[in-house]
C-alpha cells in the first residue's frame, strides 16, 4: 500500500466559466502531508525502509520535510528534520505535529543542509527534496490515475520549484502515452530559475530566492528538469508574488480550498486569464497545495505586497 491517497479530481465550474475551457482540478493538496510531495518522498521513504534504513534525515522546514515526517510516522521510522532559524512557528509545528525531531541549525537552507548531510551513516537516508528518479517515479502515479478515469485533456498546469513535481508529472504523461502533452511551468519573479534556464539555454543559478513563495526556492532546478525543456513542450511563465496570493485568496473562495503561494502560482494562469492557456481547450491543473501558509499570513502578505506597489 502506498502512503499516499489517490486524490480527488474535479472539473472547476469558476474556473472553467471565467477561461470558458473544461478545467479539471488534481487536488493534491488534499494529500494527507497536505500537498503532492508524499507521492515521490513517501515511494522514496519505502524504499529505504526496505533497503534496511532506520532513520530518514531532511533538511527542509516545508512540505518536503512534513511529507518525510509523515512517511516516517507511517513506516514506524525516526525522523529528523533540520530546519534553519528562518523556519516559520507554523512549519515547525506541522513537522513536529508528525512526531519528528526538530534540529534548528543556522541562517539559512545551506547551513541545515550541511548539518543534516553530516548526520547521514550507514543506517540513516537524507531525502532530497526534488531530485531524485524515485521520487519522480512517485509523483507519476498522479498522472495514472487521471488516465486511469479516463479524462481526456491538453494540457497540463504546473508549479516548478526544483522540478522534482515536472519532472514526475512528464514521466507520468510518458508511461500512459500522452508525452505530446504540453505543460504550462509556472514559477514567480524571484524564484524563476526555470524560466530564465529556459531562456538563457543553460541551467543557471539565481543569486537568491526573493519571492514568498519559499516552496518553489531552488537556486537552481535539478538537472532532468532542464533537460526537459529541450525534450518536451515545456512553456514557462512567470507571475508576481500578488498574483500567486490573490489566486490563493479566489481559490479559497471558488474552491474552499487554502494552498500556499507556491500552488497559487499555477491558478495564477487561470485567474489572469493568460494568453499561454489559449491554444487549450482542457487543463488538468495540478492543485500541489502546501500546509505552511496560513489565512493571516496570505492576507498579511497581501496587504505588504499592496503597500509595495502602491
Ligand atoms: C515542493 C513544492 C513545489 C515545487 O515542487 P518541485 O518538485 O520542487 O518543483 C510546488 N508547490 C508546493 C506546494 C510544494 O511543496
Amino acid at each position: 500500500m502506498p502512503l499516499h491517497i489517490e486524490t480527488p479530481l474535479i472539473p472547476s465550474r469558476p474556473l472553467s466559466r471565467l477561461t470558458g475551457k473544461d478545467v479539471r482540478l488534481k487536488l493534491e493538496a488534499l494529500q494527507p502531508s497536505g500537498s503532492f510531495k508524499l507521492r515521490g518522498i513517501g515511494a522514496t521513504c519505502e524504499a529505504l525502509a526496505r533497503q534496511g534504513k532506520t532513520r530518514f534525515i531532511s533538511s527542509s522546514g516545508g512540505n518536503a520535510g512534513i511529507a518525510v515526517a509523515y512517511a516516517g510516522r507511517q513506516l514506524g521510522i525516526p525522523v529528523t528534520v533540520v530546519v534553519p532559524e528562518t523556519t516559520t512557528a507554523r512549519a515547525r509545528e506541522l513537522i513536529a505535529l508528525e512526531g519528528a525531531d526538530i534540529v534548528v541549525h543556522g541562517a539559512s537552507w545551506t547551513e541545515a543542509n550541511a548539518l543534516a548531510e553530516s548526520m547521514v551513516d550507514a543506517t540513516s537516508a537524507a531525502l532530497h527534496p526534488f531530485d531524485n528518479p524515485t521520487t519522480w517515479a512517485g509523483h507519476a502515479t498522479m498522472i495514472d490515475e487521471v488516465a486511469r478515469a479516463g479524462v481526456v485533456f491538453d494540457s497540463v498546469l504546473l508549479s516548478v520549484g526544483g522540478g522534482g513535481l515536472m519532472s514526475g508529472v512528464v514521466e507520468g504523461l510518458r508511461r500512459n502515452g500522452l508525452g505530446h502533452i504540453p505543460v504550462v511551468a509556472m514559477e514567480t519573479f524571484g524564484a524563476d530559475s526555470l524560466a530564465q534556464s529556459a531562456a538563457k539555454g543553460e541551467r543557471i543559478t539565481l543569486d537568491a530566492i526573493t519571492s514568498i513563495a519559499t516552496s518553489l526556492g531552488a537556486k537552481q532546478v535539478c538537472a532532468n528538469a532542464f533537460e526537459l525543456t529541450r525534450t518536451h513542450d515545456i512553456r514557462s511563465l512567470v507571475v508576481s508574488d500578488l498574483e500567486a496570493v490573490d489566486a490563493c485568496l479566489a481559490f479559497l473562495h471558488d474552491h474552499r480550498v487554502l494552498v500556499e503561494p507556491a500552488c497559487g502560482a499555477t491558478l495564477a494562469a487561470l485567474y489572469r486569464q493568460d494568453p499561454v492557456l489559449a491554444p487549450f481547450q482542457s487543463p488538468l491543473v495540478i492543485v500541489c497545495g502546501g500546509s505552511t501558509a496560513t489565512l493571516q499570513q496570505l492576507q498579511d502578505w497581501r496587504a505588504a505586497l499592496v503597500a509595495k506597489t502602491a
